[in-house]
């Protein structure tokens, strides 16, 4: 696997830390590509005022910063062998539209994180664009927590995971490929057999909709000052780990029908969300007796607080924060489409779709259904064309 050029798209806060962990392991060419309203003539500017991104992760700097930047994906995607997209899934879509057209046969393209369904759009895509030799990625999380601090010229890295899953189709690219991703990015890649794992096994479908339907359900008109606005992770009671609980245990419910209508497919790795947490943050919990005490005595997930917005002299719940709207329609929704497809039932998922949805004023599911007017927002398979369960399960 020979890897000359890597394109970044993007100019979020997984982007600058992409760029500055990446110029540490890797001696090609770094494009990014930000198609994204008129960010690249900002981004252009600063970085030439700043020279470099730096990142802190601990007590190390990494600097960082791309070769060449356009808003116009065949300028930097051409010759690129590699694209990442550290995108909100809300943006894959569209970013893939543009980049697919000028990719060359033998490139990779992959999501990071993938979030769910994240090969039904990209696989559709290269189809429409005859493009079908390119290959693709997902992995199942970011490695990090990262947040920019000055845009264009440095972001803090927190909280750096043991080990991130990866899947790749064709599987067959996936040990390369790992090993690749593994040391530009600094971290194990655990090399993942498909990528329906990804699916069943993104931990933020769960996590972020699961923790905001606990901390708000009843308290939607609920106003705050900056100091009592709830810990989003060290808020987690009980009752919500036990709503979270829930729906981990559907989705292992709905993995063992996969796993028993297919006697070929590997789901391993599609975990429980406390082996998840255990797994991913060894040295970072404290308390690992339950899934309360795993978030509330996590060191990575300490003092961040639920997403709000302010109102006058107050703060409301955030309900068009991305912890809803990427982790719903790119998320538990797409669960519930394979669990229909499985005959599968998920009345606690449902439940936290129907409340939520009332939140983001959207209405995926009507009649207990997935026929509301705004599923076809939703990465589900039968927006693209895939009707059954065997055309969702590829190698
Ligand atoms: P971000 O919100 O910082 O990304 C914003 C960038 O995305 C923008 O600068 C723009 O370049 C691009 N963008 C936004 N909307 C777009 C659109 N409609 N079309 C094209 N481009 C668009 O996101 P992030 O924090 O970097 O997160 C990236 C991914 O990583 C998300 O899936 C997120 O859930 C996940 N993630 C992030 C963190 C974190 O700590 N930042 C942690 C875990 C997972």
């Amino acid at each position: 696997m020979e890897i000359k050029t890597i394109t970044i798209c993007g100019g979020g806060n997984a982007a600058h830390a992409i760029i500055s962990v990446i110029r540490n392991n890797f001696s090609g060419k770094i494009n990014l590509f930000l198609p994204y309203g008129n960010e690249v003539a900002y981004f252009k500017k600063l970085i030439d005022e700043k020279r470099f991104i730096t990142a802190t992760i601990g007590d190390n700097k990494l600097y960082g910063r791309p070769d060449k930047v356009s808003k116009f994906a065949k300028e930097v995607c051409k010759e690129a062998d590699l694209i990442l997209i550290p995108l909100p899934a809300f943006a894959h879509e569209q970013t893939l539209l543009q980049i697919v057209p000028s990719l060359k046969e033998e490139a990779i393209i992959g999501a990071i994180p993938a979030r769910s369904g994240f090969e039904y759009a990209a696989l559709k895509i290269l189809k429409d664009n005859n493009k079908e030799k390119v290959k693709i990625f997902g992995m199942q999380t970011l490695p990090w927590a990262c947040r920019i601090k000055e845009y264009a010229a440095s972001v803090n890295i927190l909280g750096k995971k043991k080990s991130v899953g990866m899947a790749a189709f064709p599987h067959k690219i996936t040990p390369k490929l790992a090993s690749f991703l593994s040391r530009v990015l600094d971290l194990k890649i655990e090399p993942l057999p498909n990528m329906l794992t990804l699916t069943l096994a993104n931990v933020g479908q769960i996590i972020h909709p699961g923790i905001m339907y606990g901390l708000f359900k009843g308290k939607e008109q609920a106003t705050y000052q900056k100091e009592t606005i709830p810990l989003f992770y060290q808020g987690v009671t009980k009752e919500i780990a036990k709503t979270l609980k829930a729906i981990s245990d559907e989705i292992l419910i709905l993995t063992e029908k996969i796993k028993a209508l297919d006697k070929k497919v590997n789901l391993d790795h599609v975990l429980g969300l406390k082996d998840w947490l255990i797994y991913s943050y060894e040295g970072s919990i404290a308390d690992k007796s339950t899934i309360q005490t795993c978030f509330n005595t996590n060191s990575a997930y300490q003092g961040l607080r639920a997403p709000v917005k302010k109102e006058k002299d107050y703060f409301l719940p955030d309900f068009q924060a991305r912890y809803l709207t990427e982790d719903v329609p790119f998320g538990l929704i797409v669960i519930k489409s394979i669990a229909q497809l499985a005959e599968v039932e998920t009345p606690v998922i449902d439940e936290i779709i129907l409340t939520i949805s009332q939140w983001m004023g959207k209405e995926y599911i009507k009649g207990g259904f997935l026929e509301g007017k705004d599923i076809k927002d939703a990465r589900i398979p039968r927006n693209y064309g895939m009707k059954n369960l065997e055309e969702i399960i590829i190698y």
